[in-house]
């Protein structure tokens, strides 16, 4: 029989749609995606963007503080942080992103939510019910779709950026930008599109300067926020250069880059105690094509304002999937929210309550 819900994606939108979903009584299940190496290699493992940064310090309800007692009681022991574990000294952090992420898994669960660590790699909208074929080789049926699949960061693709994930290595500057190791410190910002000056002047605010590496001579960026960039006493452009490697070791993490000049072909050292890399982001979709109307860069387009409605009825988008914009973590929940009400509404609509 089909389902009458499937939510694939489990980022901040896919378990807050479930959240609702389940408490609605739908009875959903969440496509978590799957444990392999080409999803660890894309940054597209279960549990999302979030899984990959360190503190959280700006989704609401999670002050710094003592959250020891709370989670060791809210989650089951094999996925409780290490520190309530070993009864380590807790850390001054608010949250992770990877235990906030375990706490809205849990809080789905709590609810009745069915979990399947599978990868949906085609689907069929088509005809109702959809059809959903997993990487394993099965088939589910489902009477309405909410998709929540996120987008990943673009990486520069080195394999010193790779080693340095998290241990300097970012994507995102509002993140991880004020933590202690990036403070008074140079850090570099890789890009030069609107995210790439938003972030160079986001982290003048901690760093002591700030180098812009770009690969032309030229921002892509809107000339209002090139302008505050560039009149930015802290922040350094290097034009027409590229980082060809990232520079640090196992203690201290990233102290440096390597530039290679595109033009004439010279490379300089810079030191650096991180690299923030704002060269864009892909929206995982490539599991939709032909099916659903999606905008030139693959993001899925929401069909009418304020509502998280695709080019399909009883399809619904909701998170960075469909939103290039804002992409934070709260933002993503608001609208995992507003697809689950989409969804029930629609499913009432069409007598499949
Ligand atoms: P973007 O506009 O696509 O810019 C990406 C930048 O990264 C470009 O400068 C590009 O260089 C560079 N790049 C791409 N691949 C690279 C590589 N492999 N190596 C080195 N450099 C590479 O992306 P975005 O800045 O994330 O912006 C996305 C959208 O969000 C845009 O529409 C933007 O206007 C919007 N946005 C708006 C705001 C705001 O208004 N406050 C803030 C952030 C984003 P080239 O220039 O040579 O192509």
């Amino acid at each position: 029989m089909a389902e009458k819900v499937v939510i694939i994606g489990s980022g901040p939108a896919g378990w807050t749609a479930a959240i609702y979903c389940a408490r609605a009584n739908l009875n959903p299940v969440v496509y978590e995606g799957a444990i392999t190496e080409d999803n660890r290699i894309k940054g597209t493992l279960p549990l999302g963007q979030l899984a990959l940064t360190t503190e959280v310090e700006n989704f609401p309800g999670f002050p710094s503080g003592k959250l020891f007692e709370f989670l060791g009681s809210a989650l089951p022991a094999e996925r409780q942080p290490y520190w309530v574990q070993d009864k380590a000294p807790q850390p001054g952090h608010g949250i992770t992103g990877p235990e906030l992420m375990d706490l809205m898994r849990q809080q789905a669960v709590n609810f009745g939510t069915r979990i399947i660590t599978d990868d949906i790699t085609h689907v069929d909208f088509s005809k109702k019910p959809f059809k959903l074929h997993t990487l394993e080789g099965h088939v589910t049926e489902a009477m309405a779709v909410i998709i929540a699949t996120g987008a990943r960061a673009n990486y520069l693709g080195l394999p010193s950026e790779d080693k340095f994930k998290n241990r300097g290595v970012s994507a995102c500057a509002v993140c991880d930008g004020a933590l202690p190791r990036f403070r008074n410190k140079p850090l570099v910002v890789v890009g030069g599109g609107d995210s790439a000056v938003e972030e160079a002047s986001y982290l003048s605010k901690f760093a002591s300067v700030v180098y812009l590496v770009h690969r032309r001579d030229k921002l892509r960026a809107s000339k209002i926020m090139q302008d505050r960039a560039l009149s930015n006493p802290k922040i350094k452009p290097c034009w027409n250069s590229a980082v060809d490697e990232v520079l640090g070791n196992d203690k201290d993490g990233v102290t440096g880059v390597r530039l290679k000049n595109l033009v004439d072909g010279t490379v300089q050292e810079l030191a650096s105690s991180g690299m923030f890399c704002a060269i864009g982001h892909t929206p995982n979709t490539d599991f939709l094509k032909g099916q659903l109307e999606l905008d030139e860069k693959g993001y899925i387009l929401w069909k009418k304002a304020a509502r998280t409605w695709t080019s399909v009825e009883g399809v619904f988008a909701a998170g960075d999937v469909a939103d290039n914009y804002y992409r934070q973590a709260i933002t993503a929940a608001g609208s995992g929210c507003m697809s689950a009400l989409d969804a029930e509404r629609w499913l009432a609509e069409h007598g499949e309550l």
